[in-house]
């Protein structure tokens, strides 16, 4: 479904990304992981148009995302991406959050927007706080909206960056339930994320990241349990967070 080949990026003379290659196939979910600076955010990011990159080649369902003919919007709408810090607009209420980008772009009438807006806020869990404002919510609330709000939009495929980094401890949990539950629905996902407790139940694949380079890019047993083959830099990181 998505393919990186030979991806780099550069700010000035420093590589933000070099030389970043890997296949992610439908329904999987890919863990992305990875010292601070070391170029999650930015990988994710060149997936859905958010950064541009200098060099390589990114598909996402066949059309390529660093080609001038390719629209930005069409491509946003098919790869939902939820953030740190929610990104909700805070002038809205939820159900208007959840609705806008659904009859702006997908060109939608308000009775469907809603009705869809419905569907995926009772799925998140949120159906009774429909009509107040992001501020009004705590922030695991305001993560599921933000999350509902990317799969009204029915994507191809999720992007994740540190979804739970963000909250209170006591709120991780309902936000992680909610990826794991879409996982297990069949969603493709990469989600940067240093929850390792998520990586071990319901991801595929972990790539771990090291100064702009894939490093190690594995099933999920292979990273967690042959220690033997790891590369000393993601020893090291895990045996940091672990
Ligand atoms: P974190 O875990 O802290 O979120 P990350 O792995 O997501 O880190 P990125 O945010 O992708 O890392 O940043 C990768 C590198 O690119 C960092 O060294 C950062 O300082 C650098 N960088 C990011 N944006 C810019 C910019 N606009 N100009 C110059 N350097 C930048
Ligand atoms: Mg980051």
């Amino acid at each position: 479904l998505i393919q990186l080949e030979h991806v780099s990026k550069w700010y000035g003379s420093f590589a933000v990304l070099t030389d970043c290659s890997t296949t992610i196939e439908q329904g999987e979910v890919v863990v992305v992981c990875g010292p601070s600076g070391s170029g999650k955010s930015t990988l994710i990011k060149t997936i859905n148009g958010l950064e541009p990159f200098q060099a390589g080649k990114i598909l996402v369902d066949g059309v390529s995302v660093g080609d001038s003919k390719t629209s930005l919007t069409a491509l946003r709408s098919q790869v939902g991406m939820v953030f740190q810090n929610f990104e909700l607009f805070p002038h809205l209420s939820v159900m208007d959050n959840l609705t806008l980008a659904q009859m702006k772009v997908l060109k939608k009438d308000q009775s469907m927007a809603s009705e869809q807006g419905l569907k995926y806020l009772n799925r998140v869990g949120l159906i009774d706080h429909k009509d107040k404002f992001p501020g009004q919510l705590s922030g695991g609330q305001q993560q599921r909206v933000a999350i509902a709000r990317a799969l009204c939009m029915q994507p191809k495929v999720m992007l994740f960056d540190e979804p739970t980094s963000a909250l209170d401890p006591e709120m991780v949990g309902e936000v992680l339930d909610v990826m794991v539950q879409l996982a297990h629905d069949g969603m493709t996902m990469i989600c940067v994320t240093h929850e390792m407790g998520f990586a071990k139940k319901v991801s595929n694949r972990v790539i771990f990241m090291d100064q702009g380079r894939i490093v190690e890019d594995c099933s999920k047993d292979e990273f967690f349990n042959a220690s033997a083959n790891r590369s000393p830099r993601a020893q090291e990181f895990l045996s940091k967070i672990i």
